[in-house]
């Protein structure tokens, strides 16, 4: 047997072996701060005007493609690896007549399933509010897709990576916090950012003054997040999703365990196979000596 080919083998099998940990470990959730000191967005869909001037202004900041006839008033369009946001206009199944237009985007959880299952902790939800994908540590393996209560997170075939709306944490100077592009740029109001503790204030003042019939979601899907959104009715009746009155994460055990399984399948998978390559250049090299001895 040709030993060096096979303690150089054997090295640079144990060197691939002492980084299986840390590709095998699993995204842990930070603990999100007070009210007081994380921020949020306000959606009130009975101002919103569906001119998507909003979607325009998140394309801008976030250099993301324009797909055509997208920004045609009214046409649905979905959440993609390149519409981080989305306005479509739902109609009230119980009264045909409501009509609702509905700025959609990451309802930055506060305690984001999508972070709690990332095998890799690409996703951290910052202490001052926005949910983040870290698109260099991503792995594409959309385990985050699978887990949002609300199917956010979306795949780039590109890119190979996922992703979705920051919350605009990159327009955030240390002094003097900016408002999201989509916020900025909304002419009638409907979108607002603040605070966390002033916008839910705000919504109720809102709501208050307006009258009418009406829902906060955000206050408590999915646990609470940091976009609430002021709707004219329940989202059952709009046909939107609707997550669950909880915390998403009280469920993530067992995707964990999916997770850590299919992961570990891999993980054990390329192990073997590259076992099996180093084992097969230390023979090739003991017949290659064999050969030659014999010559
Ligand atoms: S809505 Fe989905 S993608 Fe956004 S923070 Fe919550 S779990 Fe993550
Ligand atoms: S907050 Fe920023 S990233 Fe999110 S939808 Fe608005 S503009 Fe786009
Ligand atoms: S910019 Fe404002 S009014 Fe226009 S679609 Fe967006 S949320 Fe609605």
């Amino acid at each position: 047997m040709n030993r060096g080919t096979a303690k150089i083998g054997r090295r640079r099998f144990l060197k691939f072996l002492a980084c299986v940990p840390a590709f095998a470990a699993l995204g842990s959730v930070g603990l999100a701060k007070a009210e007081t000191q994380r921020y949020g967005k306000l959606v009130d869909t009975r101002r919103c005007i569906g001119c998507k001037r909003c979607m325009s202004a998140c394309k801008r900041w976030n250099n993301l493609e324009v797909e055509r006839d997208e920004m045609i008033t009214d046409r649905e369009t979905d959440l993609t690896a390149n519409n981080w946001v989305v306005v479509n206009l739902l109609i009230d199944s119980k009264n045909r007549n409501r009509k609702t237009y509905e700025h959609w985007a990451c309802q930055h959880c506060i305690q984001p399933a999508c972070a709690g299952v990332c095998p890799v902790k690409a996703i951290t939800k910052l202490s001052n509010g926005p949910v983040v994908i870290n698109e260099k540590r991503c792995i594409g393996c959309r385990y985050c897709f699978q887990a949002c209560p609300y199917k956010v997170p979306r795949f780039d075939f590109e890119k190979r990576v996922t992703r979705k709306c920051h919350l605009c944490y990159n327009r955030t100077p240390l002094l003097n916090y900016m408002k999201p592009a989509c916020v900025a740029a909304c002419p009638v109001g409907a979108l607002r950012f603040d605070y966390k503790h002033e916008i839910i204030k705000e919504a109720k003042r809102r709501i208050q003054q307006r009258g009418g019939s009406s829902y906060i979601m955000g206050l408590t899907e999915a646990g609470g997040t940091d976009m609430l959104t002021i709707l004219p009715t329940r989202p059952q009746d709009l046909n939107m999703v609707v997550a669950p009155q909880k915390i998403v994460n009280k469920n993530l055990d067992k995707i964990r365990i999916s997770a850590s399984g299919v992961m570990g399948a891999s993980v054990l998978a390329g192990l073997m196979h590259l076992y099996a390559a180093l084992t097969r250049e230390g023979t090739k090299g003991d017949h290659d000596q064999s050969d030659k001895k014999e010559t």
